[in-house]
């Protein structure tokens, strides 16, 4: 048994979840919010108990990790920190030097850092998270888990853009993907939903705040909608998605804001907020719909339309397609945006919902959401992103 910490750093929070493994059991979760600021909060919830939750200055991610080791004494969690035989780390870009996990060196680490301006907001966080844990526990091996590792196996022609070859060759560009450990994780659990001697053909739909989709055949990526960053695919949140790209010089010359400006609001004050002007989350989209708000409606219409495009372009790209999974906080939980994606896709592939499975298959179920009529089974799977760099860690660190 070994206890093993799963890390995912953002510029001003840093979430953790401890696991004992191979068990898999989920010992404590938190987070470090508003990093960098006096009025911090640092959570912790040990597995059976309430959540422990302070507010106070936490400067940097290493004055966090600090506050989480000793909250880990504190709380009685571990008795000693040697008890930690390993932390794994989120990394959302790994470029195409990364098609798998791996224990950080100097070299990692370089690599890493040289890939922060195709992921600013992220990489560097990351970093900066891994630093601090590696000061605080110098004996205990760190390993990167990358959101992009499982989309490596894509062929140029799904993941080159047609621009300027040079683009490509000097400053790869390139489709990367995002989300890759949550489709990994779900292409596995979809194993027990495949019928005998199918082709194993499933499109995945994580759509959270965050929205992404992968064609997998034979549990291998061949495609997914995030592109060279996270702000491309399905409309999101409050990401655009796919978005033409001469809209940006257009605003640009219009509005005389900068390149920077406009791109923030295609990161930030897009999608579902920037069409509904009520918010990103679908839960008040919902309500707002429901009371006749039209933008409200046409951010719903909107969404499930560019998500039932991409289960359409997939399907294709597959050669057909075995199952789709629902999965993350809309696909887990909104029982009203999973009805309306399926709704547009039907009557193309065959699809017969069972509503009333829809309708209770939320809250972290597991389950079909479809009829035996129905050409493709439809399932949700709720996700598990840090159970699988929990295992990741095991498998390269090989704790005794
Ligand atoms: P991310 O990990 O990308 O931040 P999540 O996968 O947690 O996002 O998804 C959060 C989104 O899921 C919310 O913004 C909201 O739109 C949607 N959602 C719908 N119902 C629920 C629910 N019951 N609980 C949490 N999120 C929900």
């Amino acid at each position: 048994m070994s206890k093993i910490m799963a890390v995912n750093a953002g510029s001003s929070s840093l979430k953790f979840k401890l696991f004992e493994m191979p068990e898999e059991k989920v010992i404590c979760s938190g987070i470090a919010d508003r990093i960098g600021h006096e009025d911090a909060i640092f959570a912790i919830k040990p597995a059976g108990k309430e959540k422990n939750e302070t507010i106070c200055s936490i400067p940097d991610h290493a004055v966090a990790v600090e506050m989480l080791l000793e909250a880990l004494i504190d709380e009685g969690i571990v008795s000693s920190l040697d008890e930690i035989k390993g932390v794994g780390h989120r990394i959302v870009q790994g470029g195409a030097y990364f098609s798998h996990s791996e224990i950080f060196d100097k070299k990692v680490e370089e690599k890493i850092e040289s890939l922060i301006p195709l992921a600013p907001l992220h990489n560097g966080a990351h970093l900066i998270g891994y630093r601090a844990f590696r000061d605080a526990l110098p004996n205990v091996k760190n390993v990167a888990v990358f959101d992009t590792a499982f989309h490596q196996t894509m062929e140029p022609e799904d993941y080159m853009y047609a621009c300027p070859y040079e683009y490509y060759e000097k400053y790869a560009v390139r489709r990367y993907g995002a989300h890759g450990t949550s489709h990994l994780y779900l292409s596995q659990k979809a194993e027990a939903y495949l019928k005998e001697g199918s082709k194993r053909r499933v499109i995945s739909c994580h759509i959270g705040s965050g929205a992404s989709l992968c064609a997998i055949k034979d549990g291998k990526c061949v495609a997914t909608s995030m592109g060279l960053t996270p702000l491309a695919g399905v409309m999101m949140g409050t990401r655009t998605g796919d978005i033409d790209g001469s809209v940006m010089p257009y605003l640009v010359k219009q509005t005389g804001k900068d390149a920077e400006t406009i791109y923030q609001e295609f990161n930030k004050k897009s999608g579902l907020l920037g069409i509904s002007g009520v918010s990103n989350d679908t839960r008040d989209i919902e309500k707002a719909a429901s009371e006749g708000n039209e933008r409200a409606i046409l951010a719903t219409k909107m969404f499930a339309r560019r998500v039932a495009d991409y289960i359409g372009q997939y399907f294709v790209r597959l050669g057909g397609c075995d199952l789709i999974v629902f999965s993350a906080g809309i696909g887990e939980n909104s029982e009203y945006f999973r009805k309306k994606i399926l709704e547009q896709c039907s009557e193309a592939l065959g699809l017969v919902i069972d509503q009333e499975l829809n309708n209770v298959t939320i809250k972290g179920k597991e389950g079909l959401i479809s009829t035996s009529e129905s050409k493709i089974p439809v399932v949700v799977i709720p996700t598990d992103e840090e159970v699988m760099i929990a295992r990741d860690v095991v498998s390269l660190v090989k704790p005794k």
